[in-house]
């Protein structure tokens, strides 16, 4: 069964297609700059790459480039469209309507639409991936994996706020929660790792990257995470600042003189490391710096590990102990040494790095030392194979209820 996999960002698009046989990945790629001049599709397919310059100019148009892509006879992986038995898309926000991931229907296109308001970049993006490979590939069943949906199982002490009941009432205002897919997949291989049965696991999962969450999973279920309504709270993050007094927010609207779309690109785009280093956004670049002894630089990265260090402390209290704490993401698989400060002094939990074994970037590795009570995982998470598989799953699970059979895998 082979599954496509679409991701839409605000500007960009990532796609996979995956043989769900052997899980395998048989060609992907980028879409970037889409309705920004200098577009471009870097499709791979092993190594053989190909970049198609293009005035693409909505995500729809993407879309039917990379299905002209998969299916060329000189760089393509498929023969023709019907090859394609689901699509899978990441879709950033399922509010509190979706718990688990959902065949789409023009209900669900409907329902999704109202987390415009929640997720105003990328959902109108979802919703477009989804109806231009309706249009193109009509009958294809598509399948939303909601980032939010893993998180769901959040207890109301832990999703609310401290505001007036009623705005959570009248406006939804509440934690969510990101990185899902994510959070979800490492947790389910950690559990695998650990070799512990499901119920009794207690997981902290660090997804760190560009963004940046953490989560708390008991037995399988996240009971709690860093990022909250939006993705701006929670960790400092390469450009958005995570959490602050929000006294601070109307502080700076009046000092700066910003309106609140100013306050709000000021936070999600001009701070975290970015603004406290001044060198950049990214963790290669502010690593190189505080080699070289840009004090700031070091700073950043102080505050970063420290910050992941105080959610850690957190979430050991809320889970009652822990039996795990994995590292994911770009900066949580790559970087040995942000690993080893956010570890350093976290004996009383009964996790300690083995330096020997933390020397591994990108690995599925256990690099706690020998006889530690809590591990240290490194799990490279893959969004599109959890992604791939929820679609199959929840294809299947249709395809048997349309045949009155009642079997569904979970
Ligand atoms: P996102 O998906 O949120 O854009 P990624 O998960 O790709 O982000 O992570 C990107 C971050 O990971 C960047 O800040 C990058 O510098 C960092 N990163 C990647 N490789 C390394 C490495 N070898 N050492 C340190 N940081 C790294």
């Amino acid at each position: 069964m082979k599954v496509l996999v679409i991701n839409c960002g605000s500007s960009s698009l990532k796609y996979q297609l995956l043989d769900m046989t052997y899980k395998s990945v048989l060609a992907q790629g980028l879409v970037e700059r889409i309705g920004i001049s200098g577009s471009q599709l870097t499709h791979k397919r092993g190594d053989l790459k190909k970049v198609i310059l293009g005035g693409l100019s909505s995500h729809s148009e993407a879309i039917s480039l990379v299905l002209e892509s998969l299916t060329n006879p000189k760089y393509g992986v498929i023969g023709n469209l019907q090859e394609i038995s689901a699509v899978g898309h990441r879709v950033v926000h399922g509010g509190e309507k979706y718990a688990s991931s959902v065949l789409i229907d023009d209900a669900v296109i409907q329902a999704i639409g109202k987390y415009v308001e929640l997720a105003p970049l990328h959902t109108p993006k979802n919703i477009d991936g989804i109806k231009a490979c309706e249009k193109i590939m009509p009958g294809v069943p598509q399948v939303a994996v909601f980032d939010t949906a893993f998180h769901q199982t959040m207890p109301p002490k832990a999703f609310l706020y401290g505001l007036p009941y009623e705005l959570y009432e009248k406006y939804k205002i509440r934690k969510y929660g990101f990185h899902g897919t994510s959070h979800k997949y490492v947790s389910m291989i950690a559990v695998e790792m650990l070799g512990k049965p499901l119920s009794e696991s207690k997981i902290i999962t660090c997804h760190l990257g560009n963004g940046s969450s953490i989560a708390a999973v008991k037995g399988g279920k996240s009971i709690e995470t860093s990022m909250g309504f939006t993705p701006l709270e929670g960790l400092l993050m390469g450009t958005r600042s995570g959490s602050l007094d929000p006294a601070v927010v109307t502080f700076i609207m009046d000092k700066e003189k910003l309106s609140a779309d100013q306050v709000n690109d000021y936070l999600n785009k001009k701070s975290g490391v970015l603004g406290i280093s001044g060198v950049s956004s990214d963790f290669r670049d502010i690593e190189a710096a505080a080699s070289q002894g840009n004090l700031r630089a070091q700073l950043a990265l102080n505050m970063f590990a420290y910050v992941v260090k105080h959610y850690i402390g957190a979430y050991a209290s809320v889970l009652n102990g822990v039996d795990a704490i994995v590292f994911t993401a770009g900066l949580g698989e790559n970087s040995i040494s942000m690993r080893e400060e956010i570890m350093r002094d976290l004996d009383y939990l009964g996790a300690e790095i083995d330096p020997v074994k933390n020397n591994v970037r990108g690995k599925q590795v256990d690099v706690s030392k020998d006889g530690a009570a809590c591990r240290v995982l490194v799990i490279p998470t893959n969004e599109e194979l959890m992604i791939a598989q929820e679609t199959v799953d929840i294809v299947r699970c249709s395809f048997n209820a349309s045949k009155g059979r009642t079997f569904c895998a979970s």
